[in-house]
């Protein structure tokens, strides 16, 4: 197996900032729970970055949890070369994770090998936290799907 952010859970996001609009957000993620929107008009969950809801265009929302567990849509890999000459290029999974709740996330996909990954693995979202950044989630296995 390669040694890669994505196998080895490295931050994929090192300078992650909140702001006033991703405070509730990152709370959330601190806390260890990934925090969705619900729209008031009709109760559509909606993913935790929407601006309007996908289905009737409500704009006044409520914070939900999410259950953090969800299914693989689809995936790539990203190859990129580190700055060490001759280093083995890193490999980075990343997706769309289909949360229980039906929003769609865009994620990094962790302990997942690209080779065996397939469209509807069960995924289980993990919190990556550095000291010089908001956490983030991450999808990784979900063994007891
Ligand atoms: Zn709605």
């Amino acid at each position: 197996m390669t040694i890669s952010a994505a196998t080895t859970g490295l931050n994929p996001s090192p300078s992650l900032q909140r702001d006033a609009a991703s405070a509730a957000f990152f709370d959330a993620l601190h806390a260890g729970f990934l925090l969705l929107k619900r729209c008031v008009a009709q109760g559509h969950v909606c993913a935790p970055d929407a601006l309007a809801c996908p289905s009737c265009a409500g704009t006044e929302f409520e914070d939900i949890p999410a259950k953090g567990t969800g299914i693989v849509i689809t995936w790539g890999v990203v190859h990129a070369r580190l700055g060490t000459a001759g280093a083995s290029p890193a490999e980075t999974v990343i997706g769309i994770v289909e949360l229980d709740e039906g929003p769609w996330l865009h994620s990094a996909l962790v302990g997942l090998d690209p080779a065996t990954l397939r469209a509807g693995t069960p995924v289980k979202m993990e919190i990556r936290r550095s000291p010089d950044s908001e956490p983030m989630y991450v999808f990784g296995p979900n063994r007891s799907a």
